[in-house]
């Protein structure tokens, strides 16, 4: 198979070449990010690899579709950015990888919980700056603290039980309750509970367009004063306006996000040598209580080992005109 990998990185190329070594397929990695603009790049290849802020809507699944392409192969759990629906109609196979390391991704959450809440992200600059004072570096015990997590899923599991060890109780929303969840302790409620209840509050569920904006200014009047939200979802389950509303007020003790709803034209790119123009973010980046990763949550050895194996894995199957089981159709989707 001749694959097309939009947004590829060294360790895109390092991860997949190595997993390749057991498939053979001709992998050709294109540094641009799959648009309008750039589709026709894949011209003469089966297959067009996608990570998760290239655009995959219906006007370059179209373009795609008429060049041949076959499969699109994304290499990520989470498919918002793809129109499932009109890669369906244009008779082109979606695979995504729905399970790589949730425990990256749930150790990365509380990483930033950790480190949001101690101020390392202040101690560590002071520290270097022979600046030893404590002043503004002071934290709380998570240790009786309540823990609300939206989404009991895979990653919603795994932060669950790691603040259970912290010594936090666990309160749960999903729209599909789990029994395995319940019995290590976490106690499902409703949203407005949760809200109410909840020292920090942690975004696990998918983006649809039920949880967009999920944490809007009605929600976040909800909570308690000083709450933490750490969100290593997606972007758009915030409405990032209301929250450095909540935080100006001091509604918000503490936010953390691996993830903006406007990351596409800022994540995975060194801009350190350009201006940020987008004056939303450069105000989130002027609090002292907000920690900020660019989307890295999965991005550990094991996590992009697996990214790299079932990704080539779901294109043998495409190849070999069978199905690997990670194929998404539209049907599928909607009963999740
Ligand atoms: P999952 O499918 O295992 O779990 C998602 C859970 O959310 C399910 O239990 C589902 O029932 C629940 N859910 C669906 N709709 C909901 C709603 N309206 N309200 C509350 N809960 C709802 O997914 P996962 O593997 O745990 O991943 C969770 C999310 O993490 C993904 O959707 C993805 O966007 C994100 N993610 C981020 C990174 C990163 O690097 N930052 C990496 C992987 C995944």
């Amino acid at each position: 198979m001749r694959i097309a990998v939009y947004s590829s990185r060294s360790y895109d190329v390092r991860f997949l070449t190595e997993a390749n070594e057991d498939h053979g397929h001709d992998l050709h990695f294109l540094e641009a990010r799959l648009n309008a603009d750039t589709a026709s790049l894949a011209e003469g290849h089966d297959v067009v690899c996608p990570f998760v802020n290239d655009t995959v809507d219906a006007e370059v699944i179209d373009q795609l579709a008429d060049l041949g392409v076959g499969l699109l192969a994304l290499r990520s759990a989470g498919f918002n950015h793809v129109d499932l629906d009109h890669a369906h109609a244009r008779g082109l196979t979606v695979s995504r990888v729905p399970a790589y390391s949730p425990y990256a991704v749930a150790e990365h959450t509380v990483g930033m919980m950790l480190a949001v809440e101690r101020r390392l992200h202040r101690a560590y600059n002071r520290v270097r700056d022979g600046n030893f004072s404590l002043d503004g570096l002071l934290g709380f015990d998570l240790r009786n603290k309540r823990v609300g997590i939206i989404g009991t899923g895979r990653i919603g599991q795994i932060v669950a039980r790691i603040m259970r060890a912290f010594g936090c109780s666990i309160r749960a929303y999903d729209v599909v309750q789990n029994d395995e969840v319940r019995d290590y302790g976490v106690r499902y409620v409703d949203l407005d509970t949760l809200f109410a209840d909840c020292d920090i509050i942690t975004l696990h569920c998918p983006l649809t367009p039920d949880t967009h904006h999920l944490i809007n200014a009605e929600n976040i009047a909800k909570m308690r004063d000083g709450v933490m939200i750490v969100n290593t979802s997606r972007g758009p389950l915030i409405d990032t306006p209301a929250v450095i509303d909540g935080l100006k007020s001091g509604k918000i003790g503490n936010l953390a996000i691996d993830v903006y709803e406007e990351e596409g034209d800022l994540f995975f790119e060194d801009l350190s040598d350009k201006v940020i123009t987008d004056d939303v973010f450069s105000r989130l980046l002027t609090f002292p209580n907000v920690l900020i990763t660019a989307h890295q949550a999965f991005f550990t050895q094991e996590a992009m080992s697996n990214i790299a194996h079932t990704t080539l894995d779901n294109i043998a199957a495409f190849a070999s005109g069978g199905r690997s089981g990670n194929e998404l159709t539209p049907e599928a989707v909607k009963g999740q």
